[in-house]
């Protein structure tokens, strides 16, 4: 028998419980792979909660790094014993799970495994947000919200690197800290920020909003933008956004809103492949410093959970078998 975490109903932390379970066999294109790590993304809080639908019982996880064990028919690209990651997979808090061939990323050597961990879901999310939800250019002026957490570090140095003014959010003064050390120009607490963010801007306001945050800070973050900037909500962190009247968009300033999820950014191999590249490119040549904030044993996916939802972690949180 191998482990995984189940939960029998949607609800709180402690509704993910440590089972023993069949271990899992490949089908075609499938490989089985032995979890050295399971990355921990805020999406899988909703799916838990049952903000987001899954039938149960449910295992959580999209994300893993580890080393393929067996191969199902069809498999051309892996062999036993490929180091693979994935931000596409299903059922990744276990000891072991499937991914589908054409979902596996090839870990480069030199990248460990918490790292190839660590960096697939948020990496590739930072990655469309800046490239293909909105195209930052050299000189543009940026508002991120919760700067130290997971996406917030990477897209921080990721939007340094191409040559843009970062001003970013967070709640506490080691949050500060650790979202200055990633690159940001100014780091602003939530209270009062859309004024803080006009002064910042000589009264201009920022050329795009990268909102994760959700329900407290959809509102200040249209009034943050300048004349025709974008507001990219890619979460919900605070809750969701409730309706609103697209008059706002008008009077804010002739407005882009929009709410992007990763699957879409990752429509066929050629855009996996450009997406996860670069990302993994950035963290081997020392451009991307990956910060693994946390890191739980597998049995205590309940406290990662409790942690990431308080507000309480930084950067990556991952289980580790
Ligand atoms: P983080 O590590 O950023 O954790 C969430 C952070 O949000 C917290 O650390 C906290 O930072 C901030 N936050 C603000 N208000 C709250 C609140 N009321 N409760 C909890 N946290 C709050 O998580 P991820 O990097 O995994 O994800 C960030 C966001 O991006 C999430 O909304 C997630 O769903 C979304 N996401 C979207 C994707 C997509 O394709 N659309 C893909 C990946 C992630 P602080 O204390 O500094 O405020």
């Amino acid at each position: 028998m191998t482990h995984a975490i189940v939960a029998k109903q949607p609800g709180g932390p402690d509704v993910l419980e440590y089972a023993s379970v069949e271990p899992p066999v490949p089908g075609p294109g499938q490989l089985l792979v032995k979890v050295a790590a399971a990355g921990v993304n805020f999406i899988e809080t909703y799916q838990r909660s049952g903000a987001y639908k899954v039938n149960y019982p449910f295992t959580p996880g999209a994300e893993a790094a580890g080393t393929v064990e067996a191969v199902g028919e069809g498999v051309q690209d892996f062999a036993i014993g490929s180091r693979i990651a994935t931000a596409e997979g299903a059922k990744t808090y276990a000891d072991y799970t499937l991914v589908d061939a054409a979902k596996a990323l090839p870990v480069p050597d030199g990248v460990d495994d918490q790292t190839a961990a660590a960096l697939p879901l948020q990496g590739i999310t930072a990655h469309y947000l800046m490239n293909s939800s909105f195209r930052v250019e050299p000189g543009h002026t940026v508002l991120l919200h919760a700067g130290a957490g997971g996406v917030g570090l990477l897209l921080t140095q990721l939007l340094k690197a191409r040559g843009a003014r970062v001003i970013t959010t967070v709640s506490s003064d080691e949050k500060a800290k650790l979202s200055k050390l990633a690159g940001a120009d100014d780091v602003l607490r939530y209270d009062g920020f859309a004024d803080k963010v006009r002064e910042l801007t000589d009264g201009e306001g920022v050329n795009v909003v990268f909102d994760g945050v959700g329900r407290d800070t959809f509102d200040d973050s249209l009034k943050s933008l300048r004349i025709r900037g974008t507001m990219v909500l890619f979460g919900a962190a605070s809750g969701p956004v409730p309706p609103f009247d697209p008059q706002r968009l008008n009077s804010g300033g002739s407005l882009s809103v929009t709410r992007p999820t990763m699957a879409h950014f990752l429509q066929n191999a050629r855009e996996r492949r450009w997406r996860s590249t670069e990302i993994f490119e950035a963290a081997a040549n020392g451009t991307l410093t990956v910060r693994v904030g946390a890191s739980y044993p597998l049995a205590e996916a309940a406290q990662a959970h409790r942690d990431l939802e308080g507000r309480l972690t930084t950067g990556k949180v991952l289980l580790i078998p």
